[in-house]
């Protein structure tokens, strides 16, 4: 877990950005920042010009709670994925994982899972695995006439997982390089206009490489 950077000049007038973690302190040339902004903000607090932080503090995030299911039949027959838009039903989307990857790959179980993003006022951020069960099993009776077991289920709870592009983004968006001389980002804000993807992060990684390449003349 990254705890703190710090950056300055060293003896041989080069910038190094120092990197404090639970494990002891690093010194690398260049740092890359993949983390959400939010994390990036709380530990380079200290590192980065006052008026760049006021507005990348101006980005929101949603964090993401998923709740994955393992059951021996599939809780949706056909569907793979399910956005729920109605108010009165408390689940934002059911995936069944195994209506899309064979259930050979899941040792012959189905896996479904649920997914909310959410603020952390939200009482999900809150909630146990078994509350969240509790909370979507009568639902999930009415969508898909659900009445067997559940041989397992595994709650995961992402902060900051989904930027919130409104209107003001594009204004405080980070771009690549940073006030800090070798100090890059490459995280899910760039991914902006698109959703942010796995794609995107694998291309986002391959961009800011080749960046550095041309402005460092490897
Ligand atoms: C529920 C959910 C479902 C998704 N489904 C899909 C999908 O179906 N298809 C798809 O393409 N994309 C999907 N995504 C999006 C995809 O996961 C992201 O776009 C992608 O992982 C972004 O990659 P990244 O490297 O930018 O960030 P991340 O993968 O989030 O990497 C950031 C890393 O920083 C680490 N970190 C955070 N804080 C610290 C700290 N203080 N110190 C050290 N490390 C820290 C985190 O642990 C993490 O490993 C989904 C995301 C979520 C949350």
């Amino acid at each position: 877990m990254i705890g703190d950077f710090t950056h300055g000049d060293k003896s041989n007038q080069q910038e190094e950005s120092s990197l404090s973690t639970e494990v002891g302190e690093n010194e690398f040339d260049m740092v890359i920042s993949t983390l959400p902004t939010p994390i990036l903000i709380k530990i380079g607090k200290n590192l980065f010009p006052a008026d760049y932080l006021s507005k990348l503090k101006k980005i929101k995030y949603l964090h993401a709670v998923s709740l994955i299911l393992e059951t021996n039949q599939p809780i949706l027959q056909k569907t793979y994925w399910l956005n729920i838009v109605a108010p009165e039903i408390p689940i934002m989307g059911i995936f069944q994982q195994t209506n899309f990857v064979n259930k050979r790959h899941y040792g012959g179980r189905h896996i479904c899972y649920f997914g909310w993003y959410v603020d952390e006022k939200d009482k999900l951020w809150q909630m146990s695995g078994e509350e969240i069960l509790d909370l979507v099993k009568p639902y999930l009776k009415a969508i898909s006439n659900f009445q067997f077991p559940i041989s397992n289920y595994y709650l995961f709870k992402s902060p900051f997982a989904q930027p919130i592009f409104d209107k003001d983004f594009i204004k405080n968006k980070p771009d690549f390089e940073t006030p800090l001389k070798n100090f890059y980002i490459a995280n899910l804000d760039m991914t902006y206009p698109f959703d942010r993807g796995t794609n995107y992060a694998v291309k986002l990684g391959k961009t800011v490489v080749e960046l550095i390449h041309e402005k460092k003349g490897f």
